[in-house]
């Protein structure tokens, strides 16, 4: 179980869960998401999309989620998909800019 962001100080899951003691109660729904994937098509240092014998593809530039994940199928840790979909945005446009030159 993660202890991320729980109370260290007690153990196994008391680490993140207590007791509910006293109402009142609120409730609100909850619905599974993702923040990020792990599939895409690959991209260099400047953003150009990579084709499948790791040339890159002139004119085709992308970045952020449609990308395959800079870290692979881990995420290290907070900023680990918006990080470099800032980065490679601004390197992809300025590939794109570039091209137009
Ligand atoms: C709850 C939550 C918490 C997160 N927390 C963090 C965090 O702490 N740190 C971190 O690094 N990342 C975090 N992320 C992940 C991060 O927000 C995303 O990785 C990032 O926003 C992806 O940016 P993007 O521009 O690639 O895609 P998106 O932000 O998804 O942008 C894609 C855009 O394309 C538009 N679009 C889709 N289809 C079409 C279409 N056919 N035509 C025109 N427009 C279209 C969509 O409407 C959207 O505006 C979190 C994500 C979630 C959901």
């Amino acid at each position: 179980m993660t202890k991320h962001g729980g109370d260290t100080s007690k153990e196994g899951a008391a680490t993140c869960l207590a007791p509910v003691e006293r109402g009142p109660y609120h409730a609100t729904r909850i619905y599974a998401g993702c923040s990020g994937v792990t599939g895409g098509p690959r991209v260099d240092a400047s953003g150009h999309v990579l084709d499948g014998r790791g040339l890159p593809i002139p004119g085709l530039c992308a970045a952020g989620n449609v990308t395959a994940q800079l870290f692979g199928d881990a995420s290290p840790a907070s900023g680990a998909t918006l990080g470099p979909g800032l980065t490679f945005g601004y390197l992809a446009g300025c590939s794109a800019v570039a091209a137009l030159e």
